[in-house]
C-alpha cells in the first residue's frame, strides 16, 4: 500500500535513526499522527535546536552549549589528569559515576585501519597538543575494550610515554567487546580504580 507522501517522509525519517526498521518507523510515524499538535511542535524543536545550539569544546571535544564546556571550565575539578574516551556519551557515563573529578579529552572514535580510520582522523593530534601546553600528569586511557579501542590506547601510549606524562588504561571489570557506555557504575568505578600504568 503506498502512503500519502507527508507519511512516506515521515517514515523515512524515523527510519534514518539507529536501530530502527521499517516496522518500527511506520509505528512511530502514526503515533505522531495522534499526538496533540503543541506535543509535535515541542519535539521537532527540540530535535532542531539540539543540532543548532549544540557545539563542540574547543579544548575536550565534549558536546556542549557552551565554549569551553562546563566540565574544562570548572576550577575545582582535577586539572593534572585527563581522562581519554571515545564518544561524548562515555563522558556522560563517567560523570554518573561522580568519583572522577578530572578533565576529559573525547576522540571522536578509534583508530580502525580496516574502516581507513587512522590517528589523524580522530582528536588525537589535539590529545598530544593539549598535552604541551597544560599542567598535566596523568593520562588515564579509557578507550572501549575493543580490538580498535585498545590499538588506540596502544598508540596514545607510545606517542605520550617520552614526553614523561605517566599513562593509565582503565583495566578491571570492562566486558571485552563492550561499550563504556553501557558499562554501570560500579563496573565503570572498579575499572578506573584497577587502572594500570601503559
Ligand atoms: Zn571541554
Amino acid at each position: 500500500m503506498q502512503y500519502p507522501t507527508p507519511i512516506s517522509k515521515l517514515i523515512e525519517g524515523f527510519m534514518k535513526l539507529p536501530g530502527i526498521g521499517p516496522k518500527t518507523a511506520s509505528r512511530l510515524a502514526f503515533y505522531v499522527l495522534d499526538m496533540k499538535e503543541d506535543d509535535v511542535l515541542d519535539f521537532a524543536k527540540s530535535l532542531v535546536n539540539a543540532k543548532r545550539d549544540l557545539t563542540y569544546c574547543s579544548i575536550c571535544h565534549h558536546i556542549t552549549d557552551t565554549d569551553p564546556c562546563i566540565i574544562c571550565e570548572d576550577k575545582q575539578r582535577d586539572q593534572s589528569v585527563v581522562c581519554v574516551v571515545q564518544d561524548s556519551k562515555d563522558v556522560m557515563a563517567m560523570e554518573k559515576m561522580r568519583e572522577y573529578s578530572g578533565l576529559y579529552h573525547v576522540l571522536h572514535g578509534a583508530i580502525s585501519p580496516m574502516d581507513g580510520i587512522g590517528p589523524e582522523d580522530i582528536k588525537i593530534p589535539e590529545l598530544i597538543k593539549r598535552l604541551q601546553n597544560d599542567e598535566i600528569q596523568e593520562v588515564i586511557v579509557a578507550t572501549n575494550p575493543t580490538i580498535e579501542g585498545e590499538a588506540t590506547a596502544m598508540y596514545i601510549s607510545r606517542l605520550i610515554k617520552p614526553t614523561g606524562i605517566k599513562v593509565t588504561r582503565i583495566a578491571h571489570g570492562l566486558p571485552i567487546g563492550g561499550d563504556l557506555e553501557y558499562a554501570d557504575e560500579v563496573t565503570l568505578s572498579k575499572a578506573i580504580e584497577g587502572r594500570r600504568e601503559l
